[in-house]
Formats: structure tokens, C-alpha cells, sequence
């Protein structure tokens, strides 16, 4: 896991508790000094989720076979496209992550 900074060092932010999250290098790649992404759905600029300030579940949700995250609202959205949440490796790697046991995670 990396440790990502969720306002960029770049945009002023800081290396403090508050300001910072973990990440797999694939999402953390994906997020790179991003603070938006843009919707599928509109073509418009929203903000990602906040990990310390919003909670998963208001925005995401996993499909029956735990495979794709489905978004909930627009910040899920944006977030699984910038992310590239449900992209091939992702799509692959979960099956078996389930089957190891560390997939969905928290359950
Ligand atoms: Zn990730």
C-alpha cells in the first residue's frame, strides 16, 4: 500500500493524519494530483471521494458477485472512473482475492 496525500503536496497540502490515506499503487497511479474526475454520465468536473471526510458505502456499493463497484451518487462516479476502480486487473484480481479471504474489504 501506498501512503497517498489527498490534497496533493502540489495544491497546498499537508503531511498530516488528516490529509492522508492508503492507497494500492494502482488507485494511488490513477489518483496521481487529482482532486476531480470527471462523470461518465455528463461529461462535467466533480470531486473525488474523501476518505476521511465522506463514507464508502453513501457512494459505492459492490455488485452480487463482489466483483464491480457500483457508484451511488456522483462522487462515486467520478471517483471509480478516475480511479479506474473496475478496470481489467481489478476485474481479475477479486475473484481470487475473495477466495484468499481479503475480499470485500471489512467483511
Ligand atoms: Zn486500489
Amino acid at each position: 500500500m501506498h501512503i497517498d496525500h489527498i490534497v496533493p503536496l502540489s495544491a497546498g497540502g499537508l503531511t498530516a493524519e488528516a490529509n492522508l490515506c492508503l492507497a494500492c499503487a494502482l488507485c494511488n497511479r490513477s489518483k496521481h494530483q487529482h482532486q476531480e474526475g470527471i462523470d461518465p454520465e455528463t461529461g462535467s468536473e466533480a470531486p473525488l471521494f474523501h476518505p476521511r471526510r465522506q463514507v464508502w458505502k453513501d457512494h459505492f456499493a459492490w455488485d452480487v458477485d463482489w466483483v464491480m463497484i457500483e457508484p451511488r451518487s456522483l462522487t462515486g462516479r467520478v471517483t471509480i472512473a478516475r480511479l479506474k476502480l473496475n478496470d481489467t486487473p481489478y476485474r481479475l484480481a477479486r475473484p481470487f482475492w475473495k477466495q484468499g479471504g481479503w475480499h470485500p474489504p471489512g467483511a
